[in-house]
């Protein structure tokens, strides 16, 4: 995805972030309406609504390379570029097996061929359902809190470079029960 402004493109009459983004301010779950959406209208609170809810901009709205296909109110899939250059498509749980229909799921493989041998993620969610699409293979990590951690770690094998994914959770500092041995 392009980070290239697309003016010409509105979100019309799509609300679906408002659905299955997490919104910090408002302890608002992923993949869940917001108390203030009106599904197909907009917000009942615009002028006042939170910061994260002003400053995003889902993928479609940013990538006039992308086919109107990606639409969100038809996709059903809003994609989110993350700040270290992953990408996440994050999954309307009314269609949880959007992603898996093309013309998205080839598109979705595409980028994960790009951005994972890069060191970056290619990440599809559902709700709080983490599945890590890497070049040659999907791995389903399950439901993930918000702390949690994507690791994907790359190891050299006799045909090439393989990935896998796995979770990780936030890290505790565990007190020494006991002084130096001597
Ligand atoms: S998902 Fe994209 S197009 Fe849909 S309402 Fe949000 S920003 Fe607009
Ligand atoms: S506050 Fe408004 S813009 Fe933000 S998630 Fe809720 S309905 Fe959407």
């Amino acid at each position: 995805m392009s980070d290239a402004a697309a003016p010409e493109r509105s979100c019309g009459t799509c609300t679906l972030c408002c659905k299955v983004l997490r919104i910090v301010e408002l302890a608002k779950p992923n993949g869940v309406w917001c108390q203030h959406a009106r599904p197909g209208q907009g917000c009942a609170i615009y002028s006042d609504r939170p910061p994260s809810c002003r400053a995003f901009r889902c993928g479609y709205l940013a990538s006039p390379e992308l086919p109107e296909a990606w639409h969100p109110a038809r996709s059903k899939i809003v994609l989110v570029r993350e700040p270290h250059g992953g990408i996440t498509a994050v999954v309307d749980p009314g269609r949880p097996d959007a992603w898996k229909e093309p013309p998205y799921y080839a598109q979705l493989k595409s980028w994960a061929e790009q951005v994972v041998p890069a060191n970056r993620q290619m990440i599809v969610r559902i709700g709080a359902r983490t599945i890590v699409v890497l070049p040659d293979r999907e791995v389903d990590l399950g439901l993930m809190d918000p702390g949690d951690k994507v690791i994907v770690e790359a190891q050299p094998g006799p045909f090439g470079v393989v990935y896998n994914a796995r979770k990780a959770g936030p890290q505790r500092i565990i007190p020494s029960a006991a002084g130096p041995q001597r």
